[in-house]
């Protein structure tokens, strides 16, 4: 396995979709950053500055149409609207869950369709990010990697996931926002882009979301967890662990014959951590296959290797997955047994169950597969 189709040079980070997937070819301002919508306004003999007037109406404003940047001289205006795009995912549907959280539906240019999450809690929101269409990862127990991968968003289509659920939420600045990358895709395989976001998403003249409150989490690309390493400001790791032997990490989870666990600790050991930042590691409670007392035991020898905090996700079922959840007896002594050993702990009840928005549940455009194991 590698790390993944993310060539900028065959695709820049603000190119709008293709003409035959329904795009223009003209670039699209929405996924651009500053820098970009620099050269963007030099190329049009435009002063630096009118790219700062146009990044903050975006991102501060919010308009999400030309004529709406009154700021701007009209000939400008005039001009951006036939040479720029301005494009965001549109949300197509919206289901809200009795817990409180919503899950959306967009809707893309070439109308391929991803899902993102919105939930509130009492002192911040966290959104649920894609960062692909589909999955190449395949592992087992999750919807999205029954789908296949079908292709990687645009920044601008990750940016617009998170502009879309602010809006339809009513955020207003300065209310802390959370992102995680645990919607649907593997986030190393789309990087470049993935950080491309990133950088619009924490710039200081528009959402300023700091990197901290940012997760990227991945099923466990060795190459990626490196070369996330080497970047001066970036999301915080998670890790999707999810199991703790060679064996049965690797029945669940193809990626591990490439990057068994060993190979995976000396990475986490190697990953450069902030003062008092810890690496996220999630892992998915699958009756009978990872939820055994011995797995607790392998689980607090792992994690004690590098700095680190345990998220306990109970299996969220789904169509044709094969796996049950365990039992709240076993959710209890596991937890307890990994707090004994002084790890921290907290165990993610999934939110958005009962309308498929919980981890592992979101899934587009069928190309199910019939038979997933
Ligand atoms: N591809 C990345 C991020 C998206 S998946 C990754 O795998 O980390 C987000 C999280 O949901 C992962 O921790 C994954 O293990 C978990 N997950 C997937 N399917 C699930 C399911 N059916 N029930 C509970 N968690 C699931
Ligand atoms: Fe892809 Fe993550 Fe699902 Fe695995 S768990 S198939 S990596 S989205």
């Amino acid at each position: 396995m590698t790390e993944g189709p993310s060539n900028p040079a065959a695709q820049p980070l603000w190119a709008s979709p293709a003409p035959e997937q329904g795009g223009t070819l003209r670039p699209n301002a929405a996924g651009m950053s500053p820098t970009a919508l620099k050269a963007l306004m030099a190329t049009v003999g435009e002063p630096a500055f009118r790219a700062t007037q146009v990044f903050e109406g975006l991102f501060k404003h919010r308009y999400t149409r030309w004529s709406a940047f009154t700021n701007l001289p009209q000939a400008l205006r005039e001009r951006l609207e036939v040479e720029v795009d301005l494009t965001w995912p549109e949300i197509l549907e919206s289901h809200a869950s009795e817990d409180g959280s919503t899950k959306h539906v967009f809707c893309l240019g070439d109308g391929k369709q991803i899902e993102g999450v919105h939930m509130p809690y009492a002192d911040r929101r966290t959104l649920c990010l894609s960062s692909q269409v589909g999955c190449a990862m395949g592992c087992t127990f999750c919807a999205t990697g029954m789908m296949g991968i079908v292709r990687n968003l645009s920044a601008a289509e990750i940016v617009g996931q998170v502009m879309a659920m602010l809006n339809a939420h009513d955020h207003r600045a300065p209310e802390p926002v959370n992102l995680v990358f645990m919607g649907m895709g593997e986030p190393m395989h789309n990087l470049d882009h993935v950080m491309g976001a990133f950088g619009i998403l924490t710039d200081p003249k528009g959402l300023a979301i700091p990197p901290r409150r940012i997760t990227l989490s991945t099923s466990g690309l060795v190459s990626g967890i490196n070369r996330l390493g080497t970047f001066a400001k970036r999301p915080r790791l998670a890790l999707s662990l999810n199991a703790t032997t060679d064996d049965y990490r690797s029945r669940i989870m193809p990626v591990n014959r490439v990057w068994n666990l060993e190979a995976l600790a000396q990475a986490l050991q190697a990953f450069p951590l902030e003062n008092g930042e810890r690496i996220t590691l999630e892992y998915v409670l699958l009756k009978g296959v990872t939820d055994s007392l011995e797995d607790a035991h392998r689980l607090i020898r792992f994690a004690r290797r590098f700095p680190s905090k345990i998220n306990l996700i109970p299996f969220n079922a789904h169509e044709g997955a094969g796996f049950e959840p365990p039992t709240e007896e076993r959710i209890h002594e596991l937890g307890r047994l990994l707090s004994e050993a002084g790890l921290t702990l907290s165990v993610r009840r999934s939110r958005g169950q009962d309308v498929a928005g919980a981890c592992g549940q979101l899934v587009r455009e069928g190309r199910k597969k019939a038979e997933p194991r």
